[in-house]
């Protein structure tokens, strides 16, 4: 009872709570009577305490091996003033200077630190080995322990000499290992591998009830879904989580363009900028941050009320982690995914080169996201079962597939073809073969063990391959088979199945959803509304004429079609319209969003989007080196050489640059290299001429006149009189 008390004050007095979260005291206990320990908890669960008061109240100082040297500090910054004695935490990691390594040394000898952090990498190193040997170690701790894991969803290598370091060390001293996520095969490799195979074992459940979780289609519209996610969650903190660096750099551009107040934040980054971003997070100076998966470990943030992911991740570990994230404090966290097949494509060629092992493992993960997302079923359900624990609610209510339930479709007599299939092929298969059988498909690896002789060869091909996929997915959820991932994979019938095997009864699956793959639709050419665009055809040829210039020099048609799609009421959502500059809005501009803000009033047209997405201006290096080197007077034929372009490129991109809307001042060159009466004439042409194509100015101007010298000077003509 004494004892109790004890506890409770120290957690009381180190870190104000009156009461522990779940399973920490036992934790706690377990640890401090020298044992083993295993730690499996959420996110948000009240893990880092787990070992934080046992090493203020033990003996000695407790050595934390802890992944991210970035995190190192803000860990040790949390926790060492918690002790009225002073800093009681410090860290030992690359980071530091040969002085500030002594100085951390100095006072671990002298007793005051009670936890020592250090990476997995400083820990293997033998000076810091020597002299961690003359320090009481009261425990070791292994923090995001999934590391150790092959099979996790971070693995790192420098995890694995851990356990030859703590032998070095300090033999015998207690081990607890804590992870926030680790499937079944992902713990016994931790165990294994630190030797802790007998450790106590603390679960915690993986449900996370206040999490909302949703799958989209990743369609070519995807920032614009991002864009409009975000704006209806306004204020709101966020988290965007992309692939790759460049496309963290893009997506935070696009954002700021649309007034979103956000900020990428990557590893490539200075380490200044992203210990300053992570605080203007923090702060709440920045709402959403877009990032690699560098982001996030060990952020304490417990309002994140949205985690969208732009790409898919890379398994069903990382996705979890990573969704949780958002809603720590028990609120509002939803977790919205976008999945396209070409994504998963594209991760899996991320593994090409390693190991063989390394990609059969990769392909595996990712093959198990990919059921996830294309599944029906409750994603509540699909997690957890992962992590090995059953939910058995009918209706979670807080995914999308239970708020837009499918229906149930009988599968008994297929699953009883598929069991026959696994049977008939000695439980020796992988999902792919297994359905190449059952669809009749001669692929090699069918051929080579002559698995298309079988009778049964094709005996499923009335369904199509994605429902043998859904098929396999669920009967594996619902206990009739097990992967064997020791074996790469293959399929094996557990009992449930031989039972269902030996003797059939009913069955019943969600099929799964299809994703349509993404295609990059043409850039429409028709109007899509006819009316308003023959009013703004009438109004271009009206003001062509009072201002005296060709009407594709104030609008071209595209631009018009475009305006009919968008309904651009102001002259900053003018600037959106391609081939719509500023110089363009302002100067033709007016009338147009005039007339069309009248249109829309009087038909009550409600505009396709409640927002206009701006696009960040997607100038390639080129054009921005010849905007500045035209700026510069530099002879067109010199900027054509130091790009490596021939000349009938550069003016090609010059063309392209003024009908975006550019201005682009060439009149040193042109004064130089082309007699004045031609620019005369040809200027002329254009300014009376119906259209600027050129075949027909090549048809009506003087033959002498050049096709070069035509377009150089329409380039003049379109910057002066368009931009
Ligand atoms: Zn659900």
């Amino acid at each position: 009872m004494k004892k109790t008390d004890e506890l409770h004050e120290a957690l009381k007095y180190y870190f104000g709570f009156d009461q522990f979260k779940g399973d920490q005291e036992a934790i706690i206990r377990n640890l401090m009577k020298g044992r083993d320990t295993f730690v499996l908890m959420p996110t948000g669960g009240g893990k880092s305490l787990c070992y934080q008061l046992p090493a203020l109240l033990m003996e000695g100082t407790a050595i934390i091996v802890s992944p991210l040297i970035a995190l190192m500090k803000n860990q040790v910054d949390a926790i060492k003033h918690a002790s009225e004695a002073g800093n009681v935490a410090d860290f030992l990691n690359s980071s530091l200077t040969p002085e500030a390594m002594e100085k951390v040394k100095e006072h671990v000898l002298n007793g005051h630190i009670k936890m020592l952090y250090v990476a997995p990498e400083s820990l293997a190193k033998r000076e810091n080995i020597d002299f961690l040997k003359q320090v009481k170690v009261s425990f070791l701790a292994v923090d995001e322990a999934h590391c150790i894991s092959e099979w996790g969803h971070d693995f790192r290598p420098e995890y694995r000499r851990i356990r030859p370091s703590i032998n070095d060390i300090a033999p015998g001293t207690p081990v607890i290992a804590l992870t926030a996520t680790a499937t079944d095969k992902v713990k016994n490799d931790i165990k294994k591998n630190l030797r802790i195979v007998s450790a106590r074992e603390y679960k915690s459940s993986f449900n996370r009830p206040n999490l909302y979780y949703e799958v989209r289609p990743k369609t070519k519209d995807v920032d614009k879904d991002v864009i409009r996610f975000i704006k209806q969650n306004p204020g709101k903190s966020g988290i965007v989580y992309c692939m790759s660096r460049k496309g963290v750099e893009d997506l935070a551009k696009l954002l700021q363009a649309n007034d979103i107040n956000a900020a990428a934040y990557h590893a490539g980054m200075d380490n200044d900028v992203r210990t300053a971003t992570q605080d203007d997070f923090l702060m709440e100076r920045i709402d959403v941050i877009v990032a690699t998966i560098a982001f996030g470990m060990g952020i304490d943030k417990p309002d994140v009320r949205y985690v969208i992911h732009y790409d898919i991740p890379k398994s069903l570990e990382g996705y979890y982690q990573e969704t949780g994230r958002a809603g720590r404090d028990g609120g509002e966290g939803r977790c919205i995914a976008f999945f396209a097949e070409k994504d998963v494509i594209r991760l899996q060629s991320f593994s090409e080169g390693k190991s063989a092992l390394e990609q059969n493992i990769a392909r595996q993960l990712l093959a198990e996201m990919k059921s996830y997302s294309e599944s029906n079923v409750c994603r509540r359900k699909l997690l957890m079962h992962y992590f090995g624990e059953e939910y058995d609610e009918d209706n979670c209510g807080a995914c999308d597939n239970c708020l837009h339930p499918v229906d149930y479709v009988d599968a008994a007599d297929e699953l009883k073809t598929l069991l026959d299939v696994i049977e008939e092929t000695k439980e020796n298969h992988k999902v792919a073969h297994l359905i190449d059988i059952l669809c009749g498909r001669p692929s090699e690896s069918v051929v080579k063990s002559k698995h298309h002789r079988l009778d049964l060869f094709g005996c499923g091909r009335k369904r199509e391959p994605a429902f043998w996929t859904s098929l396999i997915d669920q009967a594996m959820l619902d206990g009739y088979l097990w992967k064997e991932l020791d074996n790469y994979g293959v399929m094996r019938l557990t009992e449930k199945g031989k039972q269902f095997y030996a003797q059939p009864g009913e069955y019943k699956i969600k099929e799964n959803r299809a994703f349509e793959d993404v295609v990059d639709e043409p850039v429409a050419t028709a109007a899509l509304d006819e009316t308003l665009y023959h009013m703004l055809v009438d109004l271009r040829k009206s003001m062509s004429r009072r201002l005296k210039v060709p009407p594709y020099v104030i609008f071209q048609d595209p631009s018009l079609h475009a305006m009919t799609f968008d309904y651009p009421q102001t002259l900053d959502e003018l600037k959106q319209i391609p081939g719509v500059g500023s110089g363009k809005a302002l100067r033709y501009g007016k009338e147009f969003v005039e007339l069309i803000k009248k249109y829309c009033e009087e038909n009550d047209i409600v505009r396709p989007e409640d927002f206009r997405m701006k696009s960040v201006a997607n100038r390639s290096r080129a054009k921005i080196t010849i905007i500045t080197s035209i700026d510069k007077q530099i002879p067109l034929e010199d900027i054509a050489q130091g790009l490596g372009l021939k000349m009938d490129d550069l003016l090609s991109e010059l063309e392209s640059i003024v009908y975006s809307g550019t201005k682009l001042d060439i009149d040193y060159y042109i004064e130089q290299n082309i007699d004045d009466d031609i620019v005369d004439e040809v200027y002329d042409y254009f300014m009376h001429s119906e259209t600027d194509h050129m075949a027909e100015a090549l048809e009506a101007l003087d033959e002498d006149i050049t096709e070069d010298e035509i377009r150089l000077v329409r380039i003049k003509f379109t910057s002066e009189m368009g931009n």
